[in-house]
């Protein structure tokens, strides 16, 4: 075969399998979409497990008509446009692939208002060549991505998707992971017309609770203790569980860093080690911890997921991480600053 270059909806079919493994994939990258649109409210409407459908509307800044067919394309972002952008991020996104990718392997349609705006338009972008068309549609300020039929033309890959159940337990733990970070907005979850998740606004510190006690469990926020360093531009905060915390809520790790849920070798590392010094090796830890680094100090372009991160100073991250918990762990000595102990 001659070499040649691949047609756009292939071309995007490949890169949706890096980070289109399943419908809970696509919740995730649409909600990180409307988080980035500074959106304070997020509907997310799920049908058959999201094979079906999966529609995620919000009240962010909305797309100008201009740009419609621009955001389905395939490496266009407004997120960087410079590899020093890419450096300091702080928005989720900045690939600009996951509407291209996701539109390649559904019926993909984006209608949206930015407030400058009379009137909302709709995109759908279909066939080889992905070629968007336009029209008008009535929408609030805000934008809503609708997703259906997810891998009806890749049925090697819908073949994978697992029961209705198993499907919608995956979204519903994106759902909680992102409701963790951002208590400032508001999520309605809606399976099959039945809202199954009402999270709401949480600016004070009883509706914090009541949002963790939503997500985590009454159980860990009974005997979660309050984390909060801050060190040499390094900070970590959240809860932790104390050293007498039954076993039975350890599927609670949630780790963060900035703003981003994490599966990091070197945190969880950290983690297990003040546990094991401090609570013995029987126990699991329970924590949730966001933990803020200098944007310039992290490397998140490592996995096309972005759910891996490479510190440039892991050592000091890794120590720094070891020392919080382990004084939170330790009793009477959680009023010491991190000078004070050292
Ligand atoms: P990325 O998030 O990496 O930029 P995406 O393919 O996810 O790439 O989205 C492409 C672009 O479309 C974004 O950069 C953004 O400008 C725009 N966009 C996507 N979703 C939304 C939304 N919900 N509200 C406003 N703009 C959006
Ligand atoms: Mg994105």
């Amino acid at each position: 075969m001659p070499i040649q270059i691949l047609p756009p909806q292939l071309a995007n079919q490949i890169a949706a399998g890096e980070v289109v493994e399943r419908p809970a994939s696509v919740v995730k990258e649409l909600i990180e979409n409307s988080l980035d649109a500074g959106a304070t409210r997020i509907h997310i409407e799920i049908d058959k497990g999201g094979a079906k459908r999966i529609a995620i509307r919000d009240n962010g800044c909305g797309i100008d008509k201009e740009q419609l067919s621009l955001a389905l394309a395939r490496h266009a972002t407004s997120k960087i446009a410079s590899l020093d952008d890419l450096e300091a991020i702080m928005s989720l996104g900045f690939r600009g692939e996951a509407l291209a990718s996701i539109s390649s392997v559904s019926r993909l349609t984006l209608t949206s208002r930015p407030e400058t705006q009379q009137e909302a338009w709709q995109a759908y972008a279909e066939g080889r060549e992905m070629n968007v068309s336009l029209k008008p549609a009535a929408h609030p300020c805000g934008s809503t991505l609708e997703v259906l039929d997810l891998f009806y033309n890749t049925p090697a890959r819908r073949k994978f998707l697992r029961t209705e159940k198993t499907e919608f337990a995956h979204i519903d733990e994106v759902i909680r992971r992102i409701a963790l970070a951002r208590f400032d907005v508001e999520f309605v979850l809606i399976h099959n017309g039945k809202t199954v998740r009402h999270y709401r606004v949480a600016n004070n510190e009883k509706q914090k609770q009541q949002r963790l006690t939503a997500i985590c469990g009454a159980n860990f926020v009974s005997q979660a203790v309050h984390i909060d360093w801050q060190h040499d531009g390094l900070g970590i905060e959240g809860w932790v569980v104390s050293p007498d915390y039954a076993q039975n809520a350890s599927e609670t790790q949630y780790c963060y860093v900035n703003g981003r849920m994490m599966r990091d070798k070197l945190i969880n590392h950290a983690i297990r080690q003040a546990y094991q010094e401090h609570i013995g090796q029987q126990q699991t830890p329970a924590y949730v911890l966001f933990l803020t680094v200098d944007p310039h100090q992290v490397d998140v372009n490592v996995h096309p997921a972005k759910h891996e991160v490479r510190f440039h100073q892991s050592r000091l991250v890794h120590d720094f991480i070891y020392q919080g918990i382990a004084s939170a762990l330790t009793p009477g000595e959680t009023d010491l600053t991190l000078e004070e102990r050292q």
